[in-house]
């Protein structure tokens, strides 16, 4: 199999899932205990904070292990809205293409609280203006909330820039930067954030454990009540053989970023470079202001789904649109927010790779590619009226 569906989940590192082995072979003691074994179990799980505080150029103290990257997001949103609405400020700025964790969160603030959200446009190139987040903020705006880079297009947006409104006007600003940890470098003392979510998963480490960075300083409530893990702010024993590997797959790919970045650029483009010669296709995004591994492509005449299921025969394992929204019939909000017509958001094609995509792997997924899709154009009315000009070309 090829696999090319990074931004939905990596594989496990090596050493990653050595430690997750060790740890819950070893050390299953629960970090809350006091006699010394239950200790050792402690020792762990602050061992991982500090190898990921160190990573960001944090504290460790600023770090918030959660079940992920949904539930990062959901606490920091839950939390900031309450204490928002404390003070009565009931307004969220956001931006149309986040992630479902994001937007359903905020949905239900408005449903169920009354609050108001601002979602500020993603032009065509994928990226959010910051002058327009800064138009958006209003006397009694709680949070601004914006990726850090899009998982279904990879453009990388202005967050230092957003932060930087954010602070001048006193308003909390959260990043959801799944798809950046471990990919992009983030240095949090110098980076005006101060909330960022990620989760370890996305960068070879386990399923189900994330973190949140909280600024020192910087109110969080917990979103699970119960025991006083976690500093009060997050119930439950804590998954220790997991965490403690996302901390080793977080400082090995802190450890490499550099270079698996570079070859994992450099097969983006050439993955890129490829499926261009396909006729009436378009990339989505910026094509420099992307994640190394991501690249997007809609396709006139085709349907997404139809290819995504003929590249798996293939042993070709993409995406169209987000995992969350396969199996419905709706195309990615992602692309609507870019402005991509329907017909043609649906004809979308995600491949997120990681560095160890070889050059014949490369060039697999552009044959096949090209070989599907003209295939599927065979038989595609739309296709047949697009051609004799029926209707018009767009792309
Ligand atoms: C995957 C992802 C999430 C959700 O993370 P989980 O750990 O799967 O809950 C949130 N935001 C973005 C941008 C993601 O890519």
């Amino acid at each position: 199999m090829i696999y090319a569906d990074n931004a939905a989940t990596t594989r496990m590192s090596e050493a990653a899932i050595r430690t997750l082995v060790s740890v819950a072979k070893e050390n299953y003691g629960n970090p809350s205990s006091l006699y010394s074994f239950g200790q050792r179990a402690k020792e762990i799980l602050e061992d991982a904070r500090s190898a990921v505080a160190e990573v960001l150029g944090a504290q460790p103290r600023e770090i918030l292990f959660t079940g992920g990257g949904s539930e990062g997001d959901n606490q920091v949103i839950r939390s900031a809205a309450e204490l928002g609405r404390r003070k009565g400020k009931k307004h969220i700025v956001s931006s149309a293409f986040e992630h479902h964790a994001v937007l359903h969160a905020l949905e239900r603030l408005k449903k169920e609280q009354g609050f108001e959200v601002t979602l500020v446009d993603v032009h065509e190139d994928g990226l959010v203006r910051p002058e327009e987040v800064a138009a958006a903020i209003r006397e009694d705006t709680c949070l601004v909330t914006i990726m850090t880079a899009n998982n279904e297009i990879g453009t990388i947006q202005p967050i230092r820039e957003i932060g930087e409104i954010c602070r001048s006007r006193g308003v909390l600003f959260h990043t959801d930067a799944v798809q950046a940890v471990g990919h992009l470098p983030l240095h949090t003392p110098d980076l005006p954030v101060d909330f960022l979510t990620a989760s370890a998963h996305k960068f070879h480490g386990p399923k189900g454990v994330g973190f949140v960075f909280v600024r020192k300083g910087v109110q969080i409530l917990p979103l699970i009540d119960g025991g006083a893990q976690e500093r009060n702010k997050r119930a439950g024993t804590e998954n220790v053989a997991g965490i403690a590997a996302m901390a080793t797959a977080l400082r090995e790919a802190a450890d490499h970023l550099e270079e698996r970045g570079a070859q994992t650029a450099k097969m983006r483009d050439k993955l890129i470079r490829g499926l261009r010669e396909i006729p009436h296709g378009a990339l989505n995004g910026d094509e420099t202001r992307r994640l190394p591994g991501n690249v997007n492509f809609c396709f006139e005449g085709i349907e997404g789904e139809s290819l995504l299921l003929l590249l798996d025969d293939r042993g070709i394992a993409a995406s169209s649109g987000s995992a969350c929204t396969s199996g419905s019939l709706d195309p990615s909000h992602v692309l609507l927010a870019i402005g991509r017509v329907h017909d043609v958001a649906h004809g979308s094609l995600r491949l997120s790779i990681d560095e160890t995509l070889t050059d014949d792997e490369a060039d697999t997924i552009i044959q096949s590619v090209k070989e599907v899709v003209a295939y599927l154009r065979g038989f595609s009315p739309v296709w047949r009226d697009l051609e004799s000009g029926k209707i018009p070309h767009i792309l």
